[in-house]
């Protein structure tokens, strides 16, 4: 992997943007586990030609910082309870093959994982857990059942929110999320957890082969297109939907009249209707994309699939 620091970022920087080395042929990383097979097996074969900028590597370095803050208290929490574990890194065969990773902090039953997010996040897991999230914490407590006889009680991630402000926090009050939280992750019957555990390994060694399947809308975080309703001289939309259909039943609903409308493309982006003289609402088109591929994977410059949906054809 190459390092480029295209904003010119301060030597520490440069040298704290040491990337994951590509795992080690028969293993492979927890965090590898949700990862799409296609995506693992480009990263490992083009591992030398892929480049990385030493900005996107910031928020990883913070992350890191983080937990070495906290590793330096872990020393005086060891005496304080009976069982602690703290970046404890465990290794458990599966399918032949050697599924690594190193957990967060163990005390006294509880697992926990600390993570570094955005408020946006923060606030959709409190409506709903991500999956990966879930999957991950649950695949350490099967590790820790397997390879150290331990049964954890309960599972909770520490979510520290990078984007935290103090003045949302002030106008939203209660509505805005604390800069730490604590949330509590299901546990999963470990019957259960160990048969996804060998799902995506199987996955993986075939994908090694380079027998895979490619990424899913799911993996590629497809984002669809949108439909706002926007007034003229408002910068917000009055409201989002998911089809030009629907997006038109709602100006319907709001009163616009359709026979009286002057529907004019733009670019092929918009439409414009004319509500009552020069106060008109018009659609606008909100391209959809698919977010992974376009700014966060690094085996995109190798992936046939991505170089197809750029040339607008449908991936085969
Ligand atoms: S570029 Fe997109 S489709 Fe290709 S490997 Fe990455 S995530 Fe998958």
């Amino acid at each position: 992997m190459k390092i480029i620091n295209s904003q010119n970022l301060p030597e520490p920087y440069v040298l704290a943007a040491v990337p994951y080395e590509p795992t080690r042929e028969g293993r492979i990383r927890v965090t590898e586990l949700s990862m799409p097979p296609q995506l693992r097996y480009l990263s490992r074969k083009h591992w030398d030609e892929m480049e990385e900028d030493v900005i996107d590597r910031v928020y990883a370095i913070n992350s890191t910082s983080t937990h070495q803050i906290l590793a330096s208290v872990h020393e005086e929490l060891k005496d304080r309870h009976e069982v602690f574990l703290a970046e404890c890194a465990l290794k458990m065969p599966v399918l032949g093959w050697d599924l690594t990773g190193h957990l967060d902090v163990y005390i006294d039953g509880i697992l926990t994982d600390y993570k570094d997010t955005s408020i946006w996040k923060v606030k959709a897991i409190k409506i709903k857990m991500d999956e990966g999230w879930e999957k991950q914490q649950n695949v350490y407590a099967a590790m820790l059942r397997e390879t150290m006889g331990i049964e954890p009680l309960e599972l909770q991630v520490v979510v520290n929110a990078r984007d935290w402000r103090k003045g949302e926090k002030l106008r939203y009050g209660a509505d805005y999320p604390p800069r730490i939280s604590v949330h509590p992750i299901k546990m999963m019957p470990h019957n259960e957890i160990m048969d996804w555990i060998k799902e995506r390994v199987a996955l993986h060694q075939k994908g090694n082969k380079g027998e895979y399947k490619g990424c899913t809308d799911e993996e590629r975080w497809k984002r669809e297109d949108k439909y706002a309703v926007m007034k003229k001289g408002r910068k917000t939309a009055l409201r989002v939907l998911d089809s030009y259909e629907n997006a038109v039943d709602w100006m319907i609903e709001d009163g616009v009249d359709m026979e009286e409308c002057f529907e004019v493309d733009v670019d092929g982006k918009y439409r414009q209707c004319n509500k009552k003289g020069k106060d008109y609402l018009y659609i606008a088109l909100r391209e959809g994309e698919d977010v992974r591929c376009t700014g966060y994977c690094n085996a995109a410059p190798f992936c046939d699939q991505f170089k197809a949906t750029q040339r607008n054809e449908r991936p085969i």
